[in-house]
């Protein structure tokens, strides 16, 4: 698994390989599955599904992972729409 740089935003530093870092293991190994509970829920958060009465704490799993899904699909055709962009 690859992602961006958080810390030099792809430029490049000590602390990535040109701006990208490799997770060879699995990101649960480091943050736990607690931790990751709640990383899901701020992303929920961002994207305007509030922890309250109704909201994030009282949807299903299933339908949260259905989300999930949709909006990943969402990031990768953005992604190949820019990169089409890019090529004109
Ligand atoms: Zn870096």
């Amino acid at each position: 698994m690859e992602m961006s740089c958080p810390i030099c935003n792809e430029v490049g530093c000590n602390d990535c390989d040109e701006g990208i870092i490799r997770i060879k293991e699995c990101p649960l190994d480091y943050i736990g599955y607690d931790a990751c509970k709640y990383v899901k829920m701020v992303e929920l958060i961002d994207k305007g599904m509030l922890p309250v009465s109704g909201g994030v704490l009282e949807q299903s799993h299933k339908f949260i992972s259905i989300a999930e899904f949709v909006w990943a699909c969402e990031v990768r055709a953005t992604e190949r729409q820019n990169s089409r962009k890019k090529r004109k």
